[in-house]
């Protein structure tokens, strides 16, 4: 034993000497290349031991540096991870326990230190769930440049507008490279491929023909190659870091659950982690220690000599790197994703060859015997147990307030992203997230069948196949009658196919089970208002503005109904309403004049028209109703000048 110790300590001193040198000064450092695949699986890896699949550039960054058997994610969902394998802090740390929630600037990212260490750094995401513009705010901190999608596009297809495909990803990476070639690099490449749907372009389409899932992973790992090849090609390949990462994997109906989100078992959290050292260092050595994803970046840290933050909930993996025998280190797990579905959110550890899952029906699980997690031991009077659960307490006791998203966090763009991805928003949970303790939710073992047919719905929906998300969403119904995801999307999708007294039925009964729920109520008083039931749709926005007066959309559509009776009146008074909460939207502005002027109130419609109409406004409507307002003050000049405006603006806003 003891010279088994000698034996390490020796390679413990030699190899984390080798892994720093060449000594890092100025211009000198190494390059560091992240590439995050997503929704990858470990056991879907050939490297991995997985022989179905051919994955060459993994394989060969596994030969030429250092795998890690047993890494895990502490989140299944694409956010959260990936702000986790940023920052070096779990989701509960962090913040960022959903989509569109900002990283909070207190906490630096890798990105940031490395770019002050010195670092050029650039980012390429391979789809809008990380764009730092609205779903991943705050994850572009520390990114000279970081790759957004565009902000308006014509695109039909996903291909551009929500995703980039892997070689999309890789080109346009090599590209900003080619034009930023000096200095040391930081760059991140995000491969979005195996995430479903399972699309993967030929020939991967037909090799893995009845394993879409993989032929996606072949994909990915074909781009990875060419990013590999292109470093090679520069000259940069041998001396940099190489970090590949998956950031989380995928259920494939494990535990009943198809995709990822919900839960915490190792089909979605555990992931293929690969560092390459420069010049090769310790090739070919795998760890088979317990590591986290949240050591990547003081792992990375530490290989360049750059000071890590204090009170990371990550530890340099340089131990390992060098062959150390060091203790494995304990994975948490939180995933708050149920709560979009009113259902609980759950927490994990896992340790010394068990796991343990705190949830309404709680689950204990040992790794050893039992890999796949199927045989449930939870006893609560179990010492193990006890102490496990004693573990999570602690952590939940210093992490900073969670769960406080506002659904105002995600705008009505976005929330229409998420959904063509496949996620729920929090507005779609509607009030059932109210329940003030979360234990008292649905355990989402119990509802996950409801997920699957809700996801499978959502996804068919994107893709226009009406009548497959129909089904899918009458299923739910069967197992639960009083769904109000389901009935809402049941509504929603008569409401777009224009059968608005159908649209009324489901979504009466989704606002019967939510009646607090305001984007219920909103979306209920829409379908009525279209077919042709006003006093309907007037009661229903009455009562939910009872219950909160300040939202703006409710009060545009109240004051549309009221001019569906032609009660000028009570409309102006919601209009009013409307440009008090939003001074600045136009949609009320133009609502407020359009029904001043038709109760000739011409002057007070000019004093609200003329303090919008500055020069910088480019809205033609509001030159045209100004037109229409001084025309009925008798103020012809003005109107003309006004209607000139207006014709101008629209002339330049046509498709050339
Ligand atoms: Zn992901």
């Amino acid at each position: 034993m003891r010279i088994l110790f000698v034996l390490l300590c020796c390679h413990l001193t030699a190899g984390a000497s080798v892994a720093r040198e060449p000594e890092p000064g100025k211009g000198s450092r190494p390059g560091v290349f992240l590439i995050t695949i997503d929704t990858l699986r470990a056991d879907h890896v050939h490297c991995y031991g997985y022989e179905q699949i051919r994955t060459p550039a993994l394989d060969l960054l596994a030969a030429q540096g250092i795998r890690f058997t047993q890494a895990f994610t502490p989140s299944p969902i694409t956010n959260s991870s990936h702000t986790s394998i940023m920052t070096g802090l779990l989701p509960s740390s962090h913040g960022v326990s959903d989509f569109g929630v900002p990283l909070a600037a207190k906490y630096p990212t890798l990105a940031e230190l490395l770019s002050k260490g010195g670092y050029t750094t650039a980012a390429f995401i391979g789809s809008v769930i990380l764009d730092s513009k609205n779903l991943a705010p705050g994850l572009d901190r520390g990114f000279e440049f970081y790759d957004n999608f565009p902000e308006v596009t014509t695109a039909k297809s996903r291909w551009g507008r929500l995703e980039r495909r892997g070689m999309e990803v890789e080109e346009r990476a090599e590209s900003w490279l080619n034009a930023h070639s000096a200095g040391s690099h930081f760059v991140w490449l995000h491969f979005y491929d195996p995430h479903d749907p399972y699309e993967p372009p030929p020939p991967y389409s037909e090799i893995y023909k009845d394993r879409l899932y993989d032929g996606e992973i072949a994909y990915a790992d074909s781009a990875l190659g060419h990013f590999l090849a292109y470093l090679k090609k520069q000259g940069w390949y041998e001396g940099a870091v190489i970090v590949v990462v998956g950031d989380h994997g995928e259920g494939l109906g494990e535990h009943h659950e198809d995709t990822h989100g919900i839960f915490l078992y190792d089909s979605t959290t555990h992931v293929p982690l690969i560092v390459k050292l420069p010049n090769e260092r310790e090739a070919g050595r795998t760890v088979e220690a317990q590591v986290r994803t949240t050591d990547i970046m003081p792992t990375i840290l530490s290989l360049l000599g750059i000071a890590a933050p204090a009170n990371l909930d990550g530890d340099s993996l340089e131990p390992f790197l060098a062959g150390v025998q060091a203790a494995p280190r304990t994975v948490f797990g939180e995933t708050e994703y149920p709560l979009r579905f009113g259902w609980a959110p759950l927490r994990s550890i896992r340790n010394e060859g068990l796991k343990f899952i705190e949830a309404p029906k709680p689950e204990l699980y040992d790794l050893r015997a039992d890999p796949g997690e199927s045989h449930n031991h939870y006893e609560p009077w179990d010492g193990t147990v006890q102490k496990l659960r004693k573990s999570l307490a602690e952590l939940s006791a210093k992490s900073p307030a969670r769960g406080k998203t506002s659904p105002a966090a995600v705008s009505p763009n976005t929330i229409d992203e998420l959904h063509a991805l496949g996620y729920l928003g929090s507005a779609d949970a509607g009030s059932a997230t109210d329940v003030p303790e979360p234990s008292l939710l649905p355990d989402p073992k119990d509802k996950i069948e409801q997920q699957n047919l809700l996801h499978t719905a959502t996804m068919a929906s994107e893709e226009g196949e009406t009548e497959k998300a129909r089904a899918a969403l009458e299923k739910v119904l069967q197992l639960d009658e009083s769904s109000a995801l389901a009935l809402r999307q049941l509504g929603r999708m008569e409401m777009a196919s224009g059968n608005y007294g159908k649209a009324a039925g489901y979504l009466r009964r989704a606002h019967a089970v939510n009646p607090n729920d305001a984007t219920g109520a909103l979306e209920y008083a829409r379908a009525l208002e279209l077919s042709g039931d006003l006093p309907g749709a007037r009661d229903v926005l009455l009562a939910s503005l009872k219950l909160n007066p300040d939202q703006f959309e409710a009060r545009l559509a109240l004051g549309q109904v009221y001019l569906g009776f032609n009660d000028s009146n009570a409309a102006e008074e919601q209009f009013e309403a409307a440009v008090l909460l939003q001074p600045g939207n136009s949609e009320a502005q133009i609502h407020l004049a359009k029904t001043l002027i038709r109760r000739k109130m011409f002057t007070e419609a000019v004093e609200l028209l003329e303090a919008v109409a500055e020069p910088s406004n480019r809205n033609p409507e509001i030159f045209e109703l100004l037109s229409q307002a001084y025309a009925g003050l008798g103020r012809r000049q003005d109107a003309q000048r006004a209607h000139l405006r207006a014709k101008t603006m629209q002339e330049s806003k046509q498709p050339q």
